[in-house]
């Protein structure tokens, strides 16, 4: 029997609406994107994060630089950013240009505006079992799985990818929702005895058909982060014949993408509320 749809869009525009909602309750928010460089790719992201921000009537307040943009004029806009009142999230757009260092670029966002959670304050946090602002993609994934009431205390999970972005913070969400989590990578000899012995697979590696319907356990759930641009369009990291074997499975697209964006406009109104003092900050 084939597997059910995780429908991304569905869930995403639910959230979407509840965070309209609750910004109207809210004193204007401000997210501040930095944008460097030309890369397309970055462009068409920024320009749907502003899309998705107007419409929940959170004001997106564009920062653009050229490409040849010096380190240190980088890191003073992100102060100026941090030091603004009307400014309650703060967004460089990665990858930043060749010659930038990123790293730096996180470390000087104030952690309390670091609205993609990826400031070492806040991936310590998730780490030490104490999420606060976490990256979005991954709390979309664990969005996902509470929709269908996947049961994950006790299970096994298998995260195959261990970026900063998703695969280590997934990592972590999922242990602390009590999964015994194995994290794979390039360098995991045969893969498939991991993702064969999955409950739960989250697959982010970027690169399509690398987990085959022969490598996912009978009934299995399957969460394809992966988006691949190819000859036959956008494609995740799962061969879509895992469908035939998995229980449930995110199509892509339509699955883990719109909730990237709900989730990171979810984490806008928590760092705005951080920010007022509607929440405390851990430490301020
Ligand atoms: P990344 O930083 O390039 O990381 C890829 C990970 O996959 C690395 O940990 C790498 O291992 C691992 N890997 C590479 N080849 C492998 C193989 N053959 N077997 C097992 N592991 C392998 O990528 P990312 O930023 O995490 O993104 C992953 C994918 O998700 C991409 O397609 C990206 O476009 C997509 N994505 C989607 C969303 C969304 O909103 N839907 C958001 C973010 C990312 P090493 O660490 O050993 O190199």
């Amino acid at each position: 029997m084939a597997a059910a749809l995780m429908d991304g869009r569905e869930l995403a525009a639910r959230i979407r609406a509840e965070v309209a909602e609750e910004v109207r309750e809210l004193p204007p928010i401000g997210l501040a994107t930095i944008l460097v460089g030309d890369d397309p790719a970055s462009h068409l992201y920024i320009s749907l994060k502003h899309k998705a921000a107007e419409e929940v009537g959170i004001r997106p307040i564009d920062h653009r630089l050229p490409a040849d943009t010096a380190q240190d004029e980088v890191l003073a806009l992100v102060r100026r950013l941090n030091a603004d009142g009307e400014v309650d999230a703060i967004l460089p757009q990665l990858p930043l240009p060749d010659g930038l260092d990123e790293a730096l670029v996180i470390l000087a966002v104030d952690a309390v505006k670091d609205v993609d959670g990826f400031h070492p304050f806040n991936a310590g946090q998730l780490y030490l079992g104490r999420p606060t602002l976490v990256p979005a993609t991954p709390l979309g994934i664990m969005a996902l799985l509470a929709e269908q009431q996947v049961p994950l205390d006790g299970a096994r999970a298998v995260v195959v990818g261990r970026s900063d972005i998703v695969g280590k913070p997934v990592a972590h969400l999922l242990l602390q929702a009590n999964a015994t989590v194995s994290i794979c990578h390039s360098h995991t000899d045969d893969l498939a005895r991991y993702t064969l012995d999955a409950d739960v697979l989250v697959v982010a590696v970027g690169s399509a058909g690398v987990v085959g319907a022969d490598m996912v356990k009978q009934g299995a759930v399957v969460v394809d982060v992966g988006q691949n641009q190819t000859e036959a369009g956008l494609v995740g990291d799962v061969d879509p014949s895992a469908a035939d074997v998995a229980s449930l499975i995110t199509p892509v697209p339509g699955g883990v993408g719109p909730m990237t964006i709900a989730m990171l406009l979810r984490n806008t109104v928590r760092a705005a509320k951080y920010g007022h003092g509607l929440l405390a900050f851990p430490g301020r």
